[in-house]
């Protein structure tokens, strides 16, 4: 088995010695990945400039140039831009369009690191020892997966066969976000589902928001023109909160916490308070002429 030769082109006679090809140190990497992606705990605003993004770009491909250097593979001149039907048992042509694609990309850096966070490669479903074979390699290392003790083996969610050791795949992914294999775009499906969420969060905060506080307040809205409202107490005898919109500022009593009005800012109803009929004192509910109004309908904030 090829990875079993001995290097002999290795310039670090310290590390010549050993049979199985080395993973390189990819701290350097995984500092310039942090530095530029966005972790939502405590750099929420941090906004990478191109360069630094070309920079985690070139030093993935200097790791996985080493990598192959290491297979002791020819350097292939011509990249394999044909592998996107999947499997491929050419792992040193694999590493060298991933290679190739990273040096292309560190040329026109997109504007923000397009991979995948650290919790999705943390919930990758892990290959039980038991259930690797001798023959089965890493697609990226090329090494056999038992040959290390404690192999931390990785199945993507494409394909059954599509594993590799989590420390070969984890920086491609985070940088990249596909499987090197068959170019299944990880960190796009990851985009699209938070999109899909947030979107669910707003209706729902929409839904609520909308009116709904008149309904369950069950308001009573007299409307009275602001030129003939009195207050007889001062004016923090209310608070006022918005919802939504933020344009209809809602008072109500900082004590009981009963509706007392609701106003606009601006607009068509800006000379216009809505008054809990509730709460006048010579108002006679029963005596009023109610209109239902459903408050989710219009956007009342
Ligand atoms: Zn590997
Ligand atoms: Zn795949």
């Amino acid at each position: 088995m090829s990875t079993y030769e001995i290097e002999h082109n290795t310039t670090d006679p310290s590390t010549a010695q050993p049979p199985r090809r080395r993973r390189p140190d990819l701290s350097t990497f995984f500092s310039a990945l942090s530095e530029i992606t966005p972790a939502p705990d405590h750099r929420p605003h941090a906004v990478p400039v191109p360069g630094d993004i070309s920079a985690a770009f070139y030093s993935l491909a200097e790791a996985l140039e080493m990598m192959r250097r290491d297979a002791g593979a020819e350097p292939h001149t011509h990249a394999q831009e044909d592998t996107d039907n999947g499997n491929t048992d050419h792992s040193n042509d694999l590493l060298t369009t991933m290679i190739q694609s990273l040096l292309s990309q560190a040329d026109t850096p997109p504007r923000e690191v397009e991979g995948v966070n650290e919790e999705f490669c943390d919930m990758l479903e892990r290959v039980p020892k038991a259930q690797l074979k001798e023959s089965d390699i890493c697609p990226i290392c090329n090494n056999p997966f038992v040959e290390d003790p404690y192999p931390l083996v990785v199945q993507l969610p494409c394909h059954p066969t599509h594993r590799f050791d989590m420390e070969c795949v984890r920086p491609w992914l985070r940088l990249r976000g596909t499987c090197p294999l068959d170019r299944v775009d990880f960190a796009k499906q990851q985009r699209e589902k938070a999109e899909a969420r947030k979107k669910l969060v707003e209706e729902d905060e929409e839904e609520e928001w909308d009116g709904s506080i008149c309904s369950i307040n069950s308001y009573i809205m007299v409307y009275v023109q602001k030129a003939n409202l009195t207050f007889h107490n001062s004016d923090d005898a209310v608070k006022e909160y918005r919802f939504g919109t933020m344009t209809y500022p809602h008072g109500f009593c900082p004590n009981c916490g009963t509706s007392v009005y609701l106003r606009a800012l601006d607009g068509e109803y800006k000379d216009i308070v809505a008054v809990n009929g509730r709460t006048l004192k010579d108002v006679d509910i029963s005596t009023l002429k109610i209109e239902e109004l459903n408050g989710k309908r219009i956007n009342a904030g």
